[in-house]
């Protein structure tokens, strides 16, 4: 499942998805520890299996909170995303 959390506004789509199927196998998840704004934080899904979600603080903000990764020009590769090794972090913007 593709779980989503964000919004969209007149700016655009500020989504961060999260792919819960790769997630479940993840025993590291280094995304939490990865990421300096404290945005992910790991949950248990509606069968107990525990994968990885933005916080609520920061899903109606997260265009602010992940800022700081993504300068306008040469954005450098995201820590959560290169933390996650199973590729189960994607961002729209
Ligand atoms: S590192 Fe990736 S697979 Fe592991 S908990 Fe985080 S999002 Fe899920
Ligand atoms: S882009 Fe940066 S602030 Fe946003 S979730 Fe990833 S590591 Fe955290």
């Amino acid at each position: 499942m593709k779980a989503h959390y964000g919004y969209k506004d007149g700016a655009g789509d500020f989504f961060i998805i999260i792919d819960t199927d790769p997630c479940i196998e993840c025993e590291h998840h280094g995304c939490v520890a990865a990421c300096p704004e404290g945005v992910l934080e790991i949950i248990e899904d509606d069968y107990d299996d525990e994968v990885a979600a933005v916080t609520e603080e920061h899903r109606k903000q997260i265009k602010y909170s992940c800022a700081p990764c993504k300068p306008d020009h040469d954005r450098p590769p995201l820590p959560c995303t290169t933390a996650c090794t199973y590729n189960a972090i994607t961002h729209s913007w």
